[in-house]
């Protein structure tokens, strides 16, 4: 039965049946080129077909009845428009098919260019261009690429035969090869798809047309498109549309070519049309790094007017996205055509700049500058970057595609990146150049390094699409992947070997060179100025030591939410106090190593709530479990009974004695302190003897000591009574009193369910999410890498819960918990310290749980502080008023 959806929409002419508003169906590419082709710019004519369709395709491996009459119709229209025709051997009519989601994925599905060429319709073509050589090399490039994408034989088969070609004429590029040797290879390919599929090359126009739509919608489905939407979170129910649209050709002489245009610099986001040009070329030849390409500047002296034209539609792009574009465009004996135009890709520097730009430009409202950051993108800000006074030894240098500096074990290989890095190794990826096929690799490398390629390259905008540090197109480097090494300048550097990639500037030092951290700029200030005020959840960090308490405050943080204290111990030779008062047989043994500990913990209480002077600092009580501390090897059992002067035999018996077969279930948390009672006082007193020495000084702080692993009130209730004791106790010896709060973790779903009768003792609430989702899911979170990765990859769970809070069902527990204590308590101050503090979709759930802060790691602080601010535009209904932008 006929559908009454439409499947194909036209494009052309100064109008088209669609328009940017139609993503979900047109995909990007296609709502780009209808909205660029209603706006009156040079597109050439086409149509797209829907992405509706590719989800049902991919289900039935059929097509509904009346495309096949939609899809005639609309070339018919086409060729009215070309004035050529589709499969004519006089002036043919010759069309790229290419992909397009609504979000876009560079470069992870396919395309084909010149398809309707046959050995009938290239003479058309020779006749229409009197360019033999032009004609042969569409053609070459046509089978080459159906080859690879339809028939599934990949790149190199083909590569191959061409470079033995090139190597067989003497010659370095493609476009040097004489017409007869481009017939050939056209031969060559059709013999060779023959022979590895048994299958003759389609000679029908229409038969390549299908088979080229079929090709499209299954790159969908492709590892690399998968692993590509995993990453950047888009849904797999999406689809793709396929656009059909004109051959123009950029491989017709050097008045002729093809490139890609920012409207801003996508690095620093600079003010500045830039990007790649490659003369005689077509598309795919910039993309992938095949051909190294030219500044786009270049073209100011050489073709002026293509220059002057791309300027003009740069701008009416931008002002009217109201957003950097990433163009792609072609010109024909000097003339100018557009082929794309979308949403650029940008570092977090740039999206910061730009936005702040704008906003100034009258382009966007600060409203909108605050909601087009991605919070997790700030991060980026703070890569650090190589010290320009390190000794490190150049090795090469390439084009600095995205900033940062990474230092990593060279790797040649994607799947071995990968696997190192599970293993917890530092890698770089090194390639001669990326292919979407390396996509995993990228992920798992701290930084890629190409030999080829310009900054528009595979690499370079996948790699700063992430936010990775990536050095392209660095020529003195010979890469020989099979031997698991690269040359250059007279050096090796084998597989395994220490590098560092310097993104911002495109060097490549030989070993560790010594890194600086990075310093933001006045558009960040500003930005987060804008973001600060719109925020309603205060920003904390979790920090342990005064230097964290500094980092964080200098990156916003207003207050500390969590403060380990234990990790205080881990330091220097502190951790023999500690064993001793673990292993102590008694509570005499313990307070006597507690007494050590003490001015300790009270020096390092001290200087945190100097650096946190006028805001509040959360300090938890002894949480993990206590084997943890102890010494496991016997060298370790050794010293530590010589210290303490007692037989290792016996200190070993203990510390046997102390071996839980389930730690993390085991004697931690608030359990310490209900067991040993003198811990908890002893780190009661270092807290408020450190408070009132600072208040003494003439600082201002709020102390709220936090009780950890609560799940029954009762365990609270003692342990809160043991504290105010001690303050008291502290306040009279003093003679002044510290303002404070006792409060509670809640990180165990006893604990949330119980959230009212804790709340009438707490006086604040944390929610430890590391443990709640640890305890909620049953999923211990050191062993979680194991199966995770994999629940992820088949689906089960979208993203690890232990990144991304579960908001379903951990959530759940939070939401019960803040309405049941704040029911209890009105006023109850309610945080959150687990990692997921610093997740922007995290911090945003928090917002809307009513939480009062989030606390995260210092470097988070700027991200969960954007996130906020969005999360409280978005609750104001305050929309980004950007134009949908492709
Ligand atoms: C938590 O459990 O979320 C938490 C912050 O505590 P820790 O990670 O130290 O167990
Ligand atoms: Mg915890």
């Amino acid at each position: 039965m006929p559908s009454l959806e439409r499947w194909v929409y036209a494009f052309g002419n100064g109008r088209a049946d669609g328009s940017a508003a139609m993503r979900d169906i047109l995909g990007g590419k296609g709502a780009g080129l209808a909205e660029m082709a209603n706006l009156g710019l040079p597109v050439p004519p086409g149509f797209t077909i829907s992405a509706r369709l590719c989800l049902a395709y991919l289900e039935t491996a059929s097509f509904p009845d009346e495309l096949s009459e939609e899809i005639d119709r609309h070339l018919k229209q086409l060729e009215q428009a070309t004035k050529k025709r589709f499969g004519s051997a006089d002036n043919p009519l010759l069309v790229s098919v290419r992909s397009g989601a609504a979000v876009s994925m560079p470069g992870m599905m396919e395309t084909i260019l010149n398809l309707g060429l046959n050995d009938a319709t290239v003479q058309g073509l020779i006749a229409a261009s009197h360019n033999p050589g032009f004609a042969y090399d569409s053609y070459r490039r046509f089978v080459q690429m159906y080859g690879d994408v339809v028939f599934e034989l990949g790149k190199e088969p083909f590569a191959e035969v061409l470079e033995e070609a090139k190597r067989r004429c003497r010659v370095e590029r493609d476009i040097d090869l004489p017409p007869g040797e481009l017939e050939g290879l056209v031969r060559e390919f059709k013999e060779l798809i023959q022979a590895r599929t048994g299958k003759t090359f389609p000679d029908d126009p229409r038969e390549q047309l299908w088979g080229a739509v079929e090709a499209v919608f299954k790159s969908w489905r492709t590892r690399r498109a998968i692993d590509y939407r995993r990453v950047h979170g888009i849904p797999d129910g999406l689809g793709t549309a396929v656009n059909v649209v004109a051959m123009v050709y950029g491989n017709l002489g050097d008045d002729s070519g093809t490139g890609v245009a920012f409207t801003r610099d996508c690095r620093t986001g600079e003010r500045r049309l830039n990007g790649d040009v490659l003369t005689n070329a077509q598309g795919e030849d910039v993309v992938s790094g095949a051909r190294t390409p030219e500044p786009l500047s270049r073209l100011r002296g050489k073709l002026a007017p293509v220059h002057a034209g791309l300027e003009r539609v740069a701008k009416k792009l931008e002002r009217h996205f109201k957003d950097v574009q990433d163009i792609e465009f072609t010109f024909e004996h000097g003339k100018l055509h557009v082929l794309q135009t979308r949403r650029a890709q940008r570092t977090g520097a740039a999206a910061v700049r730009i936005a702040v730009e704008m906003v100034r430009e009258r382009l966007i409202t600060e409203d909108e500058a605050v909601q087009r950051v991605p919070p997790q993108d700030l991060d980026q800000l703070f890569h650090p970057t190589v010290d320009t006074r390190s000794k490190a030894v150049l090795v090469a240098r390439g084009l600095p595609a995205s900033p940062g500096a990474a230092i990593g074990e060279a790797v040649f290989d994607a799947d071995e990146a990968e696997s190192l890095a599970r293993k917890g190794h530092n890698v770089i990826l090194v390639r001669r150049e990326t292919s979407p096929d390396d996509f995993h690799g990228m992920v798992a490398a701290g930084a890629i390094l190409t030999a080829r390629g310009g900054m528009t390259s595979h690499a370079a905008i996948v790699a700063r699409g992430m936010g990775k540090t990536c050095v392209v197109g660095a020529s003195e480097i010979e890469v020989d992947a099979e031997a698991g090494r690269f040359r250059a300048n007279g050096r090796v550097v084998k597989r395994g070997q220490m590098i560092t990639v310097d993104g911002t500037t495109g060097r490549v030092l030989l070993g560790a060179a010594k890194l600086v951290a990075p310093k933001s700029g006045e558009h960040y200030a500003k930005l987060m100025a804008w973001a600060d005020a719109r925020r309603r959840l205060r920003v904390r960090a979790n920090a342990d030591t005064p230097q964290d308490a500094k980092r964080a405050r200098e990156l916003g943080a207003e207050g500390i939410g969590l403060c380990r204290t234990e990790h205080m111990f881990f330091e220097g030779d502190r951790i023999t106090a500690m064993r001793e008062m673990i292993v102590a047989a008694d509570e005499t043994g313990r307070r006597h190593a507690l007494a050590k500990l003490l001015p300790m913990q009270r020096h390092d209480f001290e200087g945190i709530f100097d650096v946190m002077s006028g805001y509040p600092v959360t300090i938890r009580l002894l949480d993990p479990p206590l084997h943890e501390f102890l010494p496991h090897t016997a060298p370790e059992i050794a010293a530590l009974a010589k210290s303490l002067k007692i037989p290792t035999a016996a200190l070993k018996r203990r510390v046997d004695s102390l071996v839980e077969a389930n730690p993390m279930l085991g004697h931690r948390g608030c359990r310490l302190g209900i067991t040993y009672p003198e811990i908890t006082e002893m780190q009661a007193r270092a807290i408020f003897e450190a408070a009132c020495r600072v208040v003494a000084r003439g600082r201002r702080i709020t102390v709220e000591v936090m009780v950890p692993l609560v799940a029954h009130v009762e365990e609270f209730r003692r342990q809160a009574t043991i504290v105010r004791r001690v303050a008291q106790d502290v306040f009279h010896a003093e003679g002044r009193a510290v303002p404070y709060l006792v409060g509670t973790m809640i990180e165990l779903p006893r604990a949330a369910l119980t959230a009212d009768e804790i709340a009438r003792e707490a006086e604040f609430f944390s929610f430890g999410t590391n443990d709640l989702t640890q305890t909620t899911l049953g999923v211990s979170r050191d062993d979680a890498g194991r199966f995770l990765p994999f629940y992820i990859e088949q689906g089960i769970i979208p993203v690890d819960p232990f990144q991304v809070l579960d908001q379903v069902g951990v959530g759940k527990l939070i939401t019960m918990a803040v309405r049941l204590g704040r029911g209890a308590r009105s006023d109850l101050k309610i945080g959150i310290c687990g990692e997921h503090g610093g997740e922007a979709r995290s911090v945003k759930f928090c917002h809307r749980a009513g939480l009062n802060y989030v606390s995260c790691s210092p470097y988070r602080v700027p991200t969960a502080r954007l996130a906020a601010a969005q999360a409280a535009l978005a609750e104001a209904g305050v929309v980004n008023r950007t134009r949908a932008t492709v």
